[in-house]
């Protein structure tokens, strides 16, 4: 039995979810990748990690809906196949590829690799009310001018539809009945430190992969003292991410990064193969974004100035590219989120401290391997991995690492993109009605 790997948002840790009204996709990168069919099967295919109990042909009108919804933007279906099949096309367009990723197309896809467009929750046209994206770069932390999507804009149409928002409203314990069987009231504070309570028919919890099992194990009551639904000590296990890893290299050309949408293409070949049966599947995308300070604050620590600091600003920030590669990771019992033992104030919210293994060995495989498909020029310099965490040295290797970003906590098995696509398409997908019909449990649910 391997010990717990507890996941800790203590203070000082930092994490990148976003509580506020919209969420954290205030600042995503809008990637909308779609599972791939294996992804739901993979226990059968390759004998690890966990079967979903419904396939990728019962997701799909939903993962459409979701589209449809969010407004995402892809290639034709006749232009580019991103491996999972699709009952319509995209709602919109694909956008064009910067000059960058184009000559990065160019190169590799004459070789052993696969790149293909990004699918992006990124208007290429005006669409619901909303302007097409105008290139200038600040995806993440935030679109200026709302051509990504984000969950606020959704909020404005609830309210529009007749829902009332309390803002400023955290929520820190659920009441249940008598048997705990069943949610029938919230309680959560205002700024001011006043309690309130609310009662309710239906609850719907949403607060996020993190969130919400730490407020289902800390609603303790006589009828579910280990916490609302946690009787089988399930809650707030199975913790998944994508663990990243990055190379970043100065490209012996100018390349002109940061024109256009922070991420367009990604690599996708290592997506899927009988290589998982051992290795994590994994997804690379290019970084397109220039990093003028990173750049300036290097030029000047090695003591450049003047003139020469000027073109070497100007060489380099051109030149300077990232690779970023996200990983797939199984879901484990023994990866968690559990409230902080030292939590004391309900807005702060703390979890528990991390035991997770984190090494920082260079992540160097694939990554590295097709900075080295971008030649025949050499490759000028690789200074840095910048925003890994933990890749075993033998690559790849299914061993569970932290990565203090969040993600979805409950799906039976996580595919390496990002997956609000899938959450937002299996909230869609009538539970109750496959639930009666088919016997089954919907996939977020833990058995
Ligand atoms: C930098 C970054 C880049 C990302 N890029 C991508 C990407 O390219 N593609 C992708 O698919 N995903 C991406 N993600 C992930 C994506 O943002 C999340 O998957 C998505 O936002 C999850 O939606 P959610 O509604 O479950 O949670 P959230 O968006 O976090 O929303 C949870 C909501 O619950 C509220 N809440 C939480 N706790 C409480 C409480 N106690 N009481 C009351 N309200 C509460 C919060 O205020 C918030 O409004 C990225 C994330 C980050 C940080
Ligand atoms: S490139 Fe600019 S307009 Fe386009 S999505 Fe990003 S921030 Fe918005």
């Amino acid at each position: 039995m391997t010990a717990d790997r507890v996941l800790a948002l203590d203070a000082g840790n930092e994490t990148q979810y976003i509580r506020a009204v919209g969420g954290t996709t205030w600042h995503w990168a809008a990637a909308c990748w779609r599972f791939l069919p294996n992804d739901f099967r993979i226990n059968t295919l390759y004998g690890v990690g966990r079967d979903w109990p419904i396939g990728y042909e019962d997701l799909e009108p939903f993962y459409q809906q979701a589209e449809v919804m969010m407004g995402v933007a892809g290639p034709r279906r006749d232009e580019e196949d991103l491996g999972s099949p699709r009952s319509a096309e995209y709602p919109m367009p694909k956008l064009p590829w910067s000059y960058m990723d184009q000559l990065f197309g160019r190169i590799l896809n004459t070789q052993e690799f696969r790149v293909v467009t990004e699918p992006v929750s990124r208007n290429s046209v005006t669409y619901d009310n909303r302007p097409a994206c105008c290139g200038n770069n600040n995806c993440m932390p935030i679109c200026p001018i709302a051509a990504q999507y984000s969950g606020a804009m959704s909020v404005t149409k609830a309210e529009r539809l007749g829902a009332q928002l309390i803002e400023n409203a955290v929520v820190h314990r659920l009441e249940t009945d008598a048997e705990g069987s069943r949610i029938t009231a919230v309680h959560y504070k205002r700024p001011d430190g006043s309690e309130h309570r609310l009662a309710a028919d239906r609850v719907v919890l949403a607060a996020h992969g993190i969130e919400t099992p730490k407020l289902m194990l800390m609603s303790r009551n006589d009828a579910a003292p280990e916490g609302i639904g946690n009787r089988t000590d399930q809650v707030g296990r199975y913790l998944t991410d994508h663990p990243g890893t990055g190379v970043t290299f100065l490209w012996d050309q100018r390349v002109y990064p940061g024109r256009g949408p922070q991420e367009m293409t990604s690599v996708v070949n290592f997506r899927d193969g009988s290589f998982r049966a051992e290795f994590a599947a994994k997804k690379l995308h290019l970084g397109n974004i220039a990093d003028l300070e990173g750049v300036v604050d290097d030029l000047i620590s090695e003591g450049r100035r003047g003139p020469e600091l000027d073109r070497l600003i100007r060489d380099r920030v051109t030149r300077k590219v990232s690779i970023n590669s996200f990983h797939e990771q199984l879901a484990l019992p023994e990866n968690r989120v559990i409230p902080s033992p030292r939590q004391t104030d309900v807005r702060s919210v703390r979890f528990a401290k991390r035991e997770t293994e984190v090494d920082f060995q260079k992540q160097a495989g694939t990554d590295r391997s097709i900075i080295e498909g971008l030649g025949p020029f050499p490759i000028a310099e690789i200074p840095q991995v910048p925003n890994y965490v933990g890749i075993d040295p033998d690559r790849q290797r299914r061993r569970w690492h932290h990565w203090i970003e969040e993600r979805k906590s409950l799906l039976r098995s996580a595919t390496m993109p990002p997956r609000t696509s899938t959450t937002a398409s299996s909230a869609l997908w009538k539970p109750s009605c496959h639930l009666n019909r088919r016997r089954v449990h919907p996939p977020w649910l833990v058995r």
